[in-house]
């Protein structure tokens, strides 16, 4: 395992890091047995969030005898000091820790959520006074959007020590935004380094990443022992030419306007889970298990053809994706496959 340094918080942290949203789906002792074999591999930094219900409990149980061996992160999505600090007592609790190593303001939407959290009232003050009690260490902010983590580095780069950012082959938007945040020593944490499952040759996905110079650490999500293999069985070599084509054929195959399942949409008016229909959709047309898929579809409780077209959704994607399009295609697609069975 290759170990940066994770900027100006000179934490000392594994290339490949703990990404904390799949163990959602796990029991507690599952979730307890993939977290300590991530340890086990070498990964010693493990990132979770409030929104990701019993994520930060089934690490804080998994980590209980070693927590000085983990650099734990986690974010709360409140903005303002009473919130953002209500948010680092909460995760405190459910890791059951006294301290956590990097907390992050959670998917920052508009730049002037940047001013407020800088701003008189806002959560870095909540962070810096925490900070002194030495409950939290370092301070990060998440975010979709480019030009408003441009803006948080331009005017508070001397204050935040880390951003996250999504990154991969078909998602190479942040290149510059990388190197703006290394020229003030800030950290570089890459989600989506898999493109929300999109991209199926993981090795190629995990070393286009971990060989940007500017990245200190990318987090897949982990839920199982195969998975965690495929993430860290990574050579830190550059791409050879051949393998930068194969990029390029993904990029074209997969185009700019797909699903990164981040779930920002939810909830649906009528109850549709719009990630798992684009998923389906997926498998039915590019992975020969149309029949499993079709199944698996016709099995959810409400199904794409539901969408009353509200649009409430299409307001919460980062990715701005219309969704009611993508939905229309969705049911089209397999309405077809039926009549065509
Ligand atoms: S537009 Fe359709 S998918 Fe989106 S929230 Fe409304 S009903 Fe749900
Ligand atoms: S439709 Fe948009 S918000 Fe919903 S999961 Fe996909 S990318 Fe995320």
């Amino acid at each position: 395992m290759q170990y940066n340094i994770l900027g100006k918080t000179n934490l000392k942290i594994s290339v490949v890091g703990f990404g904390g949203i799949p163990i959602q789906r796990l029991n507690k002792e599952e979730a307890v047995k993939v977290v300590n074999y991530a340890l086990e591999k070498g990964i010693n930094f493990i990132d979770s969030a409030r929104a990701y219900t019993v994520s930060e409990s089934y690490i804080g149980q998994a980590i209980k005898n070693k927590r000085s061996q983990v650099v734990l992160a986690s974010k709360g999505p409140r903005t303002d000091y009473q919130g953002f600090k209500k948010n680092i007592y909460e995760s405190l609790a459910a890791f059951n820790t006294d301290y956590i190593d990097l907390y992050q303001v959670h998917n920052i939407k508009d730049k002037g959520t940047i001013d407020k959290i800088f701003g008189e009232g806002g959560a870095y003050s909540a962070f810096v006074e925490e900070k002194a009690k030495g409950t939290v260490k370092h301070f990060g902010l998440t975010c979709h959007k480019r030009e408003v983590l441009q803006y948080a580095i331009d005017n508070f780069g001397n204050q935040i020590e880390t951003i996250m950012f999504p990154y991969n082959i078909v998602e190479t938007q942040g290149e510059e935004l990388f190197a703006n945040a290394k020229q003030k020593n800030i950290g570089v944490v890459v989600m989506k380094p898999l493109a929300g499952g999109n991209l199926t040759n993981i090795n190629l996905a995990m070393r286009f990443c971990v060989t940007n110079p500017f990245v200190s650490v990318v987090i897949p999500g982990m839920a199982s022992f195969e998975e965690i293999d495929g993430d860290i069985n990574i050579a830190t070599q550059p791409l050879t030419d051949k393998e930068k084509a194969e990029c390029a054929l993904t990029v074209e195959q997969l185009g700019n306007s797909f699903c990164r399942r981040c779930g920002y949409c939810a909830p649906c008016t009528v109850g549709i889970d719009i990630p798992t229909c684009f998923t389906f959709q997926n498998y039915l047309k590019n992975y020969s298990l149309s029949e499993w898929a079709y199944d698996r579809y016709n099995a959810m409780k409400v199904t794409a053809e539901k969408c009353i077209k509200c649009g409430e959704c299409i307001k919460r994607c980062p990715y701005e994706l219309d969704i009611i399009k993508k939905l229309e295609g969705v049911a089209k697609d397999f309405d077809n496959f039926n009549k065509s069975k």
